[in-house]
């Protein structure tokens, strides 16, 4: 039943119990940590056979000893893995080292300070440089933009992606706005995948953006299903193709969560002229990436059907730990107005949304007795969430049992935090 209908005296007895629940909760010095998107160790552990699997042959199919230097945009094999994740052809895609997240800030830098296009092109020629953030977001996005000097606008978040009637509105109005963060399938932390309408009207950003304008389309999770048939994201590359725009967009992924999430390999598909700029550009920062790491990969993962076969056995491991969650939320939250969340279908995360102006002091509950969740407001620009809503939980890491026991101690402190707002 929805709060909004209990009596007063229906609420403070309510509370009463969820007190005495919560004080008990309190003496069994819980520590449970349900902060960050990490694999666990029983998911790492399904690449271990990385190590040794080269079996002391270093040569990659074209022959290079991939012990030396060079190889700047990486191993044919290794683009001929990664390429169709990103729906890139192999002339569109570089194969980076172990983090994707240093391949954006990279390209947000280059394009900031270098140019994409030459000293003319840089977009810290102009005052301002602003960027679209779709909220809830990706902290670590948001702490690039920060980091540069890039102010950020929020922009609404559905469940079919950012809403591109607000960014086409703000693009059409506003020529120093650069570029958008996107985290296309399973996004972070909502869970949705963008709708085919979406990705096809971010292609069409580049017709209608200012020059040299940047969709950052991170997609992170493009092969991280929880289930068999989980919605498909259609190729943005194919509507940049029809429209002109490849040049708009830079794609990303990564084996983080696939491999290990510290030893992974990174890579990035734009247009031919984008790679070429970028890799250009990189040259002054590396003679070349681990390529040792990258035959590895392809030897362990070995083709599109290797990648699924791999992503099954992790989704074996995350899907009771989501399950754990939502069954939880489902059954103590659902039709109590006391808060929303989507059900994912893939990614490393569920997005919870409180009553207005609660989510700090749910997380603070959960603190006082020894439950960690993402600082409220991680999931904004600036780390401040103006209507006080989102949580983000990260169910991966910990053991079911842990999982469980936090679930169940969230959902008393959501409670708990309602009830006494209801009571004013
Ligand atoms: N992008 C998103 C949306 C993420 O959630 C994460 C990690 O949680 C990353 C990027 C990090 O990627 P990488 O490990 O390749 O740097």
């Amino acid at each position: 039943m929805n709060i909004e209908e209990l009596s007063i005296d229906a609420l403070a007895t309510q509370l009463k119990e969820l007190e005495a629940s919560y004080s008990e909760l309190a003496a069994c010095k819980l520590a449970l940590d349900l902060t960050r998107g990490k694999p666990g160790m029983d998911q790492v552990a399904l690449s271990d056979s990385l190590d040794g699997i080269l079996g002391g042959s270093y040569r990659a199919e074209d022959g290079t000893d991939v012990r030396n230097y060079g190889g700047l945009d990486g191993l044919p094999e290794a683009k001929r893995l990664f390429a169709p994740l990103l729906g890139a052809s192999q002339d569109e895609i570089l194969i980076g080292g172990n983090s994707s997240l240093t391949l954006m800030y990279n390209v947000i830098d280059f394009a900031l300070s270098v140019g994409l296009r030459g000293p003319e092109s840089a977009w810290g020629n102009s005052d301002q440089v602003k960027f679209l953030c779709p909220v809830p977001g990706y902290d670590r996005h948001f702490a690039i933009c920060e980091h540069l000097g890039i102010e950020m606008l929020s922009v609404p978040m559905l469940d079919t992606g950012p809403d591109m009637d607000a960014v086409e509105k703000l693009v059409a109005e506003d020529p120093t706005i650069k570029g958008i963060w996107c985290v296309p399938r399973f996004s972070n932390p909502t869970g949705c995948v963008y709708s085919d309408q979406t990705v096809a009207r971010l292609a069409r950003l580049g017709q209608q953006a200012g020059e040299h304008f940047l969709v950052m389309y991170d997609n992170a999770y493009a092969v991280h299903s929880l289930y068999p048939g989980a919605t498909e994201l259609p190729s943005i590359r194919d509507y940049c193709q029809e429209y002109g725009t490849l040049d708009s967009v830079f794609q990303f992924g990564s084996t983080s969560k696939i491999t290990f999430a510290g030893a992974g390999v990174a890579f990035l598909a734009s247009s031919p002229e984008n790679l070429a700029a970028f890799t250009q550009h990189l040259g002054y920062q590396s003679i070349g990436p681990d390529k040792v790491n990258q035959l590895r990969h392809v030897k362990l993962l070995r083709d599109s059907d290797g990648i699924s076969a791999h992503m099954e056995q992790h989704a074996a491991l995350l899907r009771p730990r989501f399950e754990a969650v939502l069954a939880t939320l489902e059954r103590e939250l659902a039709n109590t107005g006391m808060g929303e969340w989507l059900s994912p279908q893939g990614g490393y995360f569920i997005a919870f949304t409180t009553r207005q102006g609660l989510a700090r002091e749910v997380v603070s509950l959960a603190k006082a007795i020894g439950v960690a969740l993402t600082p409220a407001g991680a999931t904004h620009p600036y780390g401040v969430d103006p209507d006080d809503q989102t949580i983000r939980l990260a169910p991966s890491y910990p053991s079911l049992e842990d999982v469980q026991a936090t679930a169940d101690a969230f959902v008393l402190c959501v409670k708990l935090a309602s009830i006494r707002q209801e009571l004013g």
